[in-house]
C-alpha cells in the first residue's frame, strides 16, 4: 500500500522503517532534510510537502510534535487536507491535545476524509523493534481498517472509544510516567547520596514495590542500563520539552473536566524548570541533574 509519512524524527524515523520492511511503499516528508535522505536511503520515496505526499496515498500518517505542528501539517497552505483523496483514512500518532484532534478530525469528516488519533507509547526503543503499544480513538469501522498498518509498527493495537479518546489515554499514561520518573531520580540520588552504589540501588527497587518502568527499563541514574539514555549523555529518548507538553496537555485537560491532578501540576512545573535551565532538547530522564546536590 502506498503511504504517506509525515514526521521522520526519533519516533517517525523508525516507525517509517518498519512499514517499508512490511512492504509499503512510502512517501515521506519532514522539514529536516536529513532525516528525509535517510528515509530515501532505505527505499522510501521524498516529498516536498504534506500535501504531495499526500496526493495519492492510500493511507496518511503523521509523527509531530505537539498541536500547533499538526494544525499546521493538516490544516495548512500545503497540508494533507490539501492534497489528500476523499476517503483516505488519515492517521495522528503524535500526542497532542485532544481538542486539537477533535476539531481537525471535523474538518477532515467535512471533505470526506475519516480521522484516527493513534498515539504511541513504547519510547525509540519500541519504536525501533516494531513493539509500540497504539491507542486509538475512531469509528470501529476505521479501526478495522488502520489496525494492519499499525500492527506492522507495534505488538499491541487497542481500541480505546472515538476520535481523541486514544489521547486521552495517552496523556494519563504519561502523566504517571512523568512522575515516576521524578520520584526514580529523587530516590537514585538520595540513595547514591546515602552510600549505596546506583547498579545494587536500582536491583533492589526492581525486585520490590518501587519497581517502575522509570526505574528497570529507562533508569535515569548513569551506569545503571546500558542501552538507556542516561548512558549516552540523554540523547535521542524522548525529550523534556515533549515531557513538559504532555504534562501540560494532562493539566490543561483535567481543568476541563474539574479533576484534579496535583503531582502532575507539580512535576509540569520541574520539568518547565528543567528547560528553563536548559535540559528541553535533552531525554527527559535528564530531570536527574536537576535534582542533584552541588
Ligand atoms: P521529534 O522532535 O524527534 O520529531 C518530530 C519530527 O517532526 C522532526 O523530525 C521535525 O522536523 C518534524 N516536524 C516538525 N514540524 C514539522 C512540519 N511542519 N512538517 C514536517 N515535519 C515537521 O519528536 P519524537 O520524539 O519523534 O515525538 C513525536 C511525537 O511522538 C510527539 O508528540 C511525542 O510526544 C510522541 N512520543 C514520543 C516518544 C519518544 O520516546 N520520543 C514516545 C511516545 C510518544
Amino acid at each position: 500500500m502506498r503511504i504517506a509519512f509525515i514526521g521522520l524524527g526519533n519516533m517517525g524515523a523508525p516507525m517509517a522503517r518498519n512499514l517499508l520492511k512490511a512492504g509499503h511503499d512510502l512517501v515521506v516528508f519532514d522539514l529536516v532534510s536529513a532525516a528525509v535522505e535517510s528515509l530515501v536511503a532505505a527505499g522510501a520515496q521524498a516529498a516536498d510537502s504534506p500535501r504531495s505526499a499526500a496526493a495519492g496515498a492510500a493511507q496518511v500518517l503523521t509523527m509531530l510534535p505537539s498541536s500547533p505542528h499538526v494544525r499546521q501539517v493538516y490544516e495548512g497552505e500545503a497540508g494533507i487536507l490539501a492534497g489528500v483523496a476523499a476517503g483516505v483514512p488519515l492517521i495522528d500518532s503524535s500526542t497532542i491535545d485532544p481538542q486539537v484532534t477533535r476539531a481537525i478530525a471535523a474538518a477532515a469528516a467535512a471533505q470526506g476524509n475519516p480521522m484516527a488519533d493513534a498515539p504511541v507509547s513504547g519510547g525509540t526503543g519500541g519504536a525501533e523493534s516494531g513493539t509500540l503499544t497504539f491507542m486509538v480513538g475512531a469509528e470501529v469501522s476505521v479501526f478495522d481498517r488502520i489496525t494492519p498498518t499499525l500492527a506492522a509498527m507495534g505488538k499491541r493495537v487497542v481500541h480505546c472509544g472515538g476520535i481523541g479518546t486514544g489521547q486521552a489515554a495517552k496523556i494519563c499514561n504519561n502523566l504517571v510516567l512523568g512522575v515516576s520518573m521524578l520520584a526514580v531520580a529523587e530516590a537514585m540520588n538520595l540513595g547514591v547520596s546515602l552510600g549505596v552504589d546506583p547498579k545494587l540501588l536500582a536491583g533492589v527497587m526492581n525486585a520490590s514495590s518501587g519497581r517502575c518502568w522509570s526505574s528497570d527499563s529507562y533508569n535515569p541514574y548513569p551506569g545503571v542500563l546500558e542501552g538507556a539514555p542516561a548512558a549516552r549523555g540523554y540523547t535521542g529518548g524522548f525529550g523534556t520539552d515533549l515531557m513538559r507538553k504532555d504534562l501540560g496537555l494532562a493539566t490543561d485537560a483535567a481543568r476541563h473536566v474539574r479533576q484534579p491532578v496535583a503531582m502532575a501540576a507539580l512535576a509540569q512545573q520541574l520539568y518547565e524548570l528543567w528547560s528553563a535551565r536548559g535540559g528541553g532538547r535533552k531525554d527527559f530522564s535528564s530531570i536527574i541533574e536537576l535534582l542533584h546536590h552541588d
